[in-house]
């Protein structure tokens, strides 16, 4: 504790030491005046983030200020203000605390609990793209990627698989699954997953004319979006595999596209569907016989049985298992529960014995 109360007595000028907190001596904090009276003052503290009021303090009252913060093992800013405050610190000195920013604790701060709700500036459609990579893997073990593609003002999602991992790979489902129809987005979002950290890709967005933002590795949930939708987007594969089996990269293909016109044209977004924000109308279900007036494929299956009829019913199928999938994976309470749920992301964890330092 002496040493404590030591650091704490308020910045003085070398030849007054005072012995107690309470002295009604006020120290002679003007910046401009101690320069001149002490040429040996220590560096300001190097730190670009600091406020306005911190900034106007003295150095070496900034350097203080930054000692004490450390050794009391990085309190709060208003913590600080309150025991400097009751140690006789001048209000100069203690206000200026209050924009104080120290690298180790801006690096160390945890994410913020998300709200209910907020407040974001208004998007159009194409404004900003998030993308991400996933796998699913069929009950057999087999594992089929696929990268996605989601809009962040309507939710329009759109996916397309890959063969292999690479940066051409991306820019070839980019180019297919959305700038073919939509044009290139204003911005995209991304994590720093090797493909799309390649200067290939960096090129590829440049000449496109998008910019781009790159989550860090260690901030994964900030890309959320794309992760909640990947996730929902799995669960429909799952369901649709237990009704029409995947057996083949093509079957994989056409599963993403049934799941993708489902999700798209039964979710909702704002009150309507993504499909609605998007295309401004709905687009017809073929084959449906109850919103829908006849159309071909709805006469498709009564003539007699050819290998038409049975491409027909195995399309129907298929798009009604997709429809079936997002019904389920929507009702899904497990699901349902954790994406209601604040995210919880990965904290970092020590073991006994570790060394720290701070
Ligand atoms: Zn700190």
């Amino acid at each position: 504790m002496p040493t404590l109360l030591l650091m704490m007595v308020p910045p003085v000028s070398t030849d007054t030491i005072q012995t107690t907190p309470h002295s009604s001596e006020v120290p002679d904090n003007n910046p401009k005046n101690n320069l001149h009276d002490n040429p040996e003052k220590p560096e300001p503290v190097k730190c670009q983030n600091h406020g306005p009021s911190f900034q106007a303090l003295d150095p070496s009252v900034q350097q203080t200020i930054r000692k004490i913060h450390q050794n009391l093992g990085h309190p709060d800013n208003r913590v600080l203000q309150l025991a400097l405050r009751r140690a006789g610190w001048s209000e100069k000195d203690v206000r200026g605390c209050s924009d104080f920013v120290c690298p180790a604790c801006f690096e160390h701060r945890q994410p913020k609990v998300s709200r209910p709700g907020h407040l974001h500036t208004p998007k159009d459609f194409n404004d900003q793209v998030s993308f991400d990579g996933a796998e699913w893997t069929d009950p057999q073990g087999k594992t089929y990627s696929f990268f996605h593609f989601i809009d962040s003002a309507t939710n329009f999602h759109m996916a397309m698989p890959y063969q292999q991992k690479t940066t051409e790979s991306l820019i070839h489902s980019f180019n297919q699954a959305w700038i073919r129809w939509a044009g290139p987005p204003k911005g995209v979002m991304f994590d720093s997953a090797t493909e799309s950290n390649s200067d290939e890709f960096a090129r590829f967005l440049q000449e496109q004319g998008i910019q781009s933002y790159v989550i860090p590795t260690e901030a994964h949930w900030q890309l959320g979006r794309a992760e909640r939708h990947g996730s929902i987007l799995k669960h429909m594969i799952d369901q649709y595999h237990e009704r029409q089996p995947i057996q083949s990269f093509e079957q994989f293909e056409q599963c993403l596209i049934h799941l993708c016109n489902a999700k798209n044209s039964m979710s909702r977004h704002d009150g309507f569907a993504p499909e609605l924000w998007v295309l401004g109308k709905m687009r017809p279900l073929p084959g449906n016989n109850i919103s829908a007036s006849m159309d071909s494929a709805s006469f498709a299956g009564l003539d007699i049985a050819s290998t038409e009829e049975e491409r027909f019913q195995a399309q129907l199928a298929k798009r009604e298992a997709a429809r079936l999938a997002f019904v389920k994976a929507d009702h899904s309470a497990t699901l349902r529960r954790a994406l209601h749920a604040r995210s919880r992301p990965d904290r970092m964890l020590f073991q006994p014995g570790n060394f720290l330092i701070y």
